[in-house]
C-alpha cells in the first residue's frame, strides 16, 4: 500500500498513514496559489482532487500541469451557489486572500466566506466529509498581544474596510463550531500567517510578490507607512504540510490551530533583504499606511507543534530564493512574448 509521505518530512513519521490513496477530495479555491498547491501534493499522494473554482482571482495556469492527470477533475462553480458532490475530504480555500482583492468587492467577499461556509458545511454534512476551513490571522485583527495565540479574541474594527474578509472569516468559523456543536461535522480550522511563494499572482498586491516582481524590474519599492509594522511568512509547502497534518487527526482535533512561521520581521527589513537577493537597483518609497493596518503579527505555533508535530522548515531566505527564481522565469517569458 502506497503511503502519502511528504518528499522532506521526516521519514519516520507516518502521519498520513490513515490516509489511504485514493479518497475523494474536493479543493474549494483549487486554482488559486495556495489551493493549486495543496491540489498537486492530493495528486502526488494518489487522490482524486475536483478543483472548484470560480477563477475571480485564480487562474488556469496554476493547475495547467496537472491537468493531464486523470484523477483531476476541475469544476467552474461560484460557492455562494449551493452544489452536491460525493466526496470525503474538502478543503475550503475559495476566497480573495489580498488585500486589493478583498477590497475589490467587499459585499462579494463577505458572502463569499459567510454563504461559502454555510454551502460547504451542509455538503460536509450531508456527506459525512471531514472539512478544513482556511482561516486567517486577520481574525486577530491589528493584535495588541503578540504573538498571538489562538485563545486571543482579536481586535478587529467591524466597520473598516478590511472587515469583509475579517468579519466575514470570523463569522464562518462561528458557522464551522456550530455545525461541528449541532450536527457533529468533522471540522477542522486552520489560521493561514502571511505564507508565499510561487504561484502568487504577480499583480495580487501582497507584500512579497510587489517587492520582488518591483526590485527585479528595478522599480521602486513601494511601503506602506514607515515599514515598522511586522509580519511573519510562511514559505508555501510548509503551509501545506501543516494543513495535510491537520486533515489527518481524529474528529476531536478541530482547531482553530495557528499555521504560519514565527520569524518576525518588519516590512522595511522585508525590502532591504529583497534588494540585496535581487541586486536590484530599486529606491525604497513611502506611500500612505493602509487603513487599520496590523501593526504587528507574529503566531504563536504551540498548538500545531504539539497537536500536528509541524513547524516550518523553510527559513526566509531560502524561500525567497524559490519565489525569486519564479517571478524572475515569469518575467524572462513575459519579455520573450512581448518582443514575439
Ligand atoms: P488566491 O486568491 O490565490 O486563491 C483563492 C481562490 O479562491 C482563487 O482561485 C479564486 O478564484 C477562488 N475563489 C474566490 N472566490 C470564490 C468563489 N466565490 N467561488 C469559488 N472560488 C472562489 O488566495 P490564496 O492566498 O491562495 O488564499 C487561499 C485561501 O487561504 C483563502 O481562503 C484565504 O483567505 C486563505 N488565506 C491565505 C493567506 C495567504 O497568506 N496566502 C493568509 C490567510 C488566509
Ligand atoms: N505592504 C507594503 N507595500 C506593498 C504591499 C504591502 O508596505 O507593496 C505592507 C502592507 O501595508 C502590510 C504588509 O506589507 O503592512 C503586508 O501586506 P500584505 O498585503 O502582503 O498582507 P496583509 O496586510 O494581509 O498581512
Amino acid at each position: 500500500m502506497r503511503k502519502f509521505v511528504p518528499d522532506d518530512s521526516d521519514s519516520n513519521i507516518n502521519i498520513y498513514s490513515n490516509w489511504k490513496p485514493g479518497l475523494r477530495v474536493l479543493v474549494n479555491g483549487g486554482a488559486g496559489f495556495l489551493g493549486s498547491h495543496l491540489s498537486e501534493r492530493l495528486l502526488q499522494a494518489g487522490h482524486e482532487v475536483i478543483c472548484l473554482d470560480d477563477f475571480s482571482t485564480g487562474r488556469l495556469t496554476n493547475i495547467e500541469h496537472l491537468m493531464s492527470n486523470s484523477r483531476l477533475t476541475v469544476m467552474e462553480h461560484d460557492v455562494r451557489h449551493p452544489y452536491d458532490l460525493d466526496v470525503s475530504i474538502i478543503f475550503n480555500f475559495a476566497s480573495p486572500a489580498s488585500p486589493p482583492d478583498y477590497q475589490r468587492d467587499p459585499v462579494g467577499t463577505l458572502l463569499t466566506n459567510v454563504i461559502g461556509a454555510l454551502n460547504v458545511l451542509e455538503l460536509a454534512r450531508r456527506t459525512g466529509a471531514t472539512v478544513v476551513q482556511s482561516s486567517t490571522s486577520e481574525v486577530y485583527g491589528d493584535p495588541h498581544i503578540n504573538p498571538q495565540p489562538e485563545s486571543y479574541f482579536g481586535n478587529v474594527n467591524p466597520i473598516g474596510p478590511r472587515a469583509c474578509y475579517d468579519e466575514g472569516k470570523r463569522s464562518a468559523e462561528t458557522l464551522f463550531f456550530d455545525y461541528h456543536r449541532s450536527f457533529g461535522v468533522d471540522i477542522k480550522v486552520g489560521r493561514i500567517f502571511n505564507t508565499y511563494g510561487p504561484r502568487m499572482r504577480r499583480d495580487d498586491g501582497r507584500v512579497v510578490s510587489n517587492f520582488i516582481v518591483q526590485a527585479l524590474q528595478n522599480q521602486d519599492i513601494t511601503i506602506y507607512g514607515d515599514g515598522k509594522q511586522t509580519r511573519s511568512f510562511c514559505y508555501v509547502d510548509d503551509l501545506i504540510e501543516g494543513f495535510l497534518r491537520f486533515a489527518v487527526k481524529s474528529p476531536d482535533c478541530c482547531g482553530p490551530i495557528n499555521i504560519g512561521n514565527p520569524a518576525e520581521i518588519p516590512v522595511r527589513q522585508l525590502a532591504d533583504i529583497v534588494i540585496a537577493m535581487t541586486n536590484s537597483k530599486s529606491r525604497v518609497v513611502h506611500l500612505p499606511a493602509a487603513v487599520d493596518d496590523p501593526q504587528q503579527r507574529r503566531p504563536d505555533i504551540s498548538r500545531a507543534r504539539q497537536e500536528l508535530k509541524w513547524q516550518p522548515r523553510v527559513n526566509l531566505e531560502r524561500g525567497l530564493e524559490k519565489t525569486i527564481r519564479y517571478f524572475d522565469a515569469l518575467l524572462s517569458s513575459e519579455k520573450v512574448v512581448e518582443a514575439v
